[in-house]
């Protein structure tokens, strides 16, 4: 069989992501007895108490019946939540669903999306495995740049990505500058604002997207179930926009995607948030000045804003310094593949985690250092 000749051109230069290895063999392969996962931004304190009271209350005989194949009662609680009629939104396995909803439902070969060069590499992938140039545009200040977007725009260009908050430098956009952003492009194209974090958002001066689609109908907003609402693992994200478009995006998306516990749990999770969310931030808050001071101490430079999660310059190859770390059950995540060669990400987490994280990272800092020394 000639497969190759099977195989879109745009598929064939494509490489596959690489998830990591479950925990249980990357605990034999770096002989760590426990691991402390740092790599993925997740929720230690998990869903809210009535989240966690539906999944562990599910009726196996539910698992029988397919789903609401579009979210119906959730769509319901989200509309009253953000005061959008139902219609204005649509849910996905997981925001990763609906990035490629959106991009499958603007963009055909020949368009492009413009995006920055170091941020949540979703949109890239899709766009690329789909046959669609990704145009990526530098940071600045290791914030989105949105003059370096701008300048981007040609007349195939249906949709510009902005992480916001950005997703690994933490910065975000204030109400002005999206605005601004927003006015420039205009509205012959899709302007999707990724908030995954935007529960961890300090920032008053940080938008308000939904209450901005009045005014700028090319608005869409994606938000997520997988981080501060410790859900990740059920896969549940969705986008808000018009009416209008929302309706061309459902056209692409796959109904029924998104299981019966997902929706039961995410319902759950809206209506018990507050006290949540609340004690979320608080961890947030303290974790991040505690491994900030640590590096600040070590002499590491960090980045960081918004957000569960602190980057942090490593002394040595990130790739390295993720080995050693495991061996001593911290797994952090490398940044090479974000484009930042020599970085770390670590998830903010409970005090515990971060006093063992920072013991650990100040050891291997030391040894590095000793040797180094020595080599010199
Ligand atoms: C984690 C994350 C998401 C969430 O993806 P899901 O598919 O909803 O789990 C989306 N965008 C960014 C920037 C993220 O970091």
């Amino acid at each position: 069989m000639n497969l190759e000749a099977l195989i879109p051109e745009y598929v064939r230069g494509f490489q596959a992501y690489v998830p990591s290895k479950p925990d249980h063999l990357l605990m034999r392969e770096y002989g760590a007895p426990v691991l402390h996962r740092l790599n993925n931004n997740e929720n230690p304190l998990g869903p809210p108490p009535a989240a966690a009271r539906v999944i562990a209350a599910f009726p196996p005989e539910r698992a029988a019946v397919y789903p609401s194949g579009d979210c119906h009662d959730l769509r319901q609680a989200l509309g009253v939540r953000l005061g959008l009629v139902a219609d204005r939104i649509l849910v996905g396995n997981g925001s990763c669903e609906v990035i490629s909803s959106v991009i499958k439902a603007f963009c055909q070969p020949g368009d492009n999306i413009i995006t920055a060069d170091k941020t949540f590499a979703v949109y890239e992938w899709v766009a690329e495995f789909s046959g669609i140039e990704a145009r990526l545009t530098p940071l600045h200040d290791y914030a989105f740049d949105p003059q370096a977007m701008l300048d981007r725009i040609d007349r195939h260009t249906k949709i510009l990505f902005v992480c916001n908050p950005n997703n690994p430098t933490g910065s975000s956009w204030s109400r002005q500058v999206l605005v601004d952003f927003l006015e420039q492009v205009g509205d012959d194209r899709i302007v999707v604002v990724d908030e995954a974090y935007r529960e961890y958002v300090e920032d008053p001066d940080y938008p308000d997207t939904v209450g901005l689609m009045e005014r700028f109908p090319n608005l869409v907003v994606f938000r997520t179930f997988s981080k501060m609402y410790g859900l990740a693992g059920l896969r549940v994200g969705y986008l808000a926009g018009t009416e209008a478009v929302v309706e061309v995006v459902r056209r692409t998306s796959v109904a029924y995607s998104v299981n019966v516990q997902a929706q039961q749990a995410a319902l759950a999770a809206l209506e018990d948030d507050c006290e949540h969310i609340a004690a979320t931030r608080a961890l947030v808050r303290q974790g991040k000045a505690m491994v900030g001071d640590a590096c600040r101490d070590l002499g590491l430079e960090t980045v960081g804003g918004e957000g569960n999660y602190l980057m942090i310059r490593t002394p040595i190859n990130d790739m390295l310094m993720y080995r050693r770390l495991m061996r001593r059950g911290m797994m952090v995540r490398t940044m090479t593949g974000f484009r930042f060669p020599g970085w770390i990400r670590v998830t903010l987490r409970e005090r515990e985690v971060m006093e063992r994280f920072v013991e650990a990272l100040a050891e291997e800092v030391d040894m590095i250092r000793n040797k180094q020394g020595v080599a010199a």
